[in-house]
């Protein structure tokens, strides 16, 4: 009788240890690598239809199949992280391009940026409501001018005149997020707590790729249509270089959550400082700042990095993170929720 009490509480433990981590630090393989994200937020199995899942597994394969080739062939670590998020941008799945979210006055409005760690140049947009491609924007205000970041009319005209494509503001209109927004709505009239924090928190949705290319250069880039009901031209941190996107000799990293408490934290750039004064490893850097400093103070999300060597970090605070990479053997992985720890 004991010595089955005794089993019981060994499995009661056993069960009780298994931790699901949101933590995920991979080793470098060596060579090329790409670390790519689709927004973290409260995405759970059991809000997921198994169609759900594929779609999502698959978009995320593609973009990294897709980046990867670039880098295996020589490529820059820049056209890399471009492909991968312009695959993403052009799927409604992801808050970013077609999928971008609603802005309170039923506008969609997005922000992106990049920042190559190589030469330490650096473009950004904001605002923007007709460019299909936002992060392609963010690229030509880095490489075709003097400045890092354009903003609402301007940036769309500079565009324009970079021969980026514009399309109407209706190709951004979705159903789905046309319904979150409404949601989001009502629930603010009822001043219903728990469905504001609900449709608010639901999912963040940007996207986001790092890469490092076979000259050992890395590149970071993020894109997003903000946050849903997004009020009076509000800003995220996805534009704002050192907070939603930052590379350097060091690493790369690219973020997405609730973007106020990325930009109060300097979260991107904070990751690269803590490994460039402190020496310390990527992965323990990024669980400094997303599982601990932003955890204490209520801001969800999270980051995919990379470090010079191809060492990779995804590391969220909230239940799921769409996210994957491809290293070395061109395999891509790719993860939707907590993994088993
Ligand atoms: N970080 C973005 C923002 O605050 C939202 C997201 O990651 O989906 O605009």
């Amino acid at each position: 009788m004991k010595k089955y009490m005794l089993f019981t509480v060994f499995l009661t433990l056993l069960f009780f240890d298994q931790e699901f981590v949101q933590a995920q630090n991979i080793k470098s393989a060596g060579g090329p690598t790409l670390v790519i994200h689709g927004g973290a937020g409260t995405i759970l199995k059991e809000n997921m239809t198994p169609e759900d899942e594929k779609a999502y597994h698959e978009k995320l394969k593609e973009a990294l199949h897709a980046g990867y080739e670039i880098l295996n062939s020589g490529g820059t670590s820049e056209n890399a992280v471009i492909t991968a998020i312009m695959i993403m941008e052009d799927s409604p799945l992801f808050n970013a391009g077609k999928g971008a979210v609603f802005t309170n006055e039923g506008t969609n409005e997005m922000d992106a940026s990049i920042m190559n760690g190589g030469d330490g140049s650096a473009g950004a947009v904001a605002g923007i409501k007709t460019i299909k491609n936002p992060i392609l924007a963010a690229q030509a205000v880095k490489n075709n001018s003097e400045h890092v970041m354009m903003a609402g009319n301007g940036a769309e005209q500079f565009a324009v005149d970079q021969n980026i494509e514009r399309v109407d503001a209706s190709y951004f209109y979705t159903e789905r997020r046309k319904k979150q927004l409404d949601n989001l709505k009502e629930a603010e009239k009822a001043n219903e707590e728990g469905s504001i924090k609900q449709w608010r928190d639901y999912k963040y949705g940007t996207v986001g790729a790092v890469a490092l290319d076979k000259n050992g250069n890395i590149c970071a880039a993020t894109s997003t249509g903000g946050m849903t009901n997004k009020k009076y031209g509000r800003i995220g941190d996805a534009p704002v270089i050192g907070a939603g996107t930052f590379a350097n000799k060091t690493c790369g990293v690219s973020a997405t959550g609730h973007g106020e408490y990325f930009i109060r934290n300097v979260v991107a750039y904070d990751i690269a400082a803590m490994m460039e004064y402190k020496k310390i490893p990527l992965g323990a850097a990024a669980e400094n700042v997303i599982m601990e400093k932003l955890k204490r103070i209520g801001g969800g999300g999270g980051v995919v990095a990379l470090d010079s060597n191809g060492n990779i970090s995804m590391t969220f605070n909230t239940p799921g993170m769409y996210r994957g990479y491809i290293q070395k053997e061109g395999k891509a992985r790719t993860y939707i929720y907590k993994i088993e720890g």
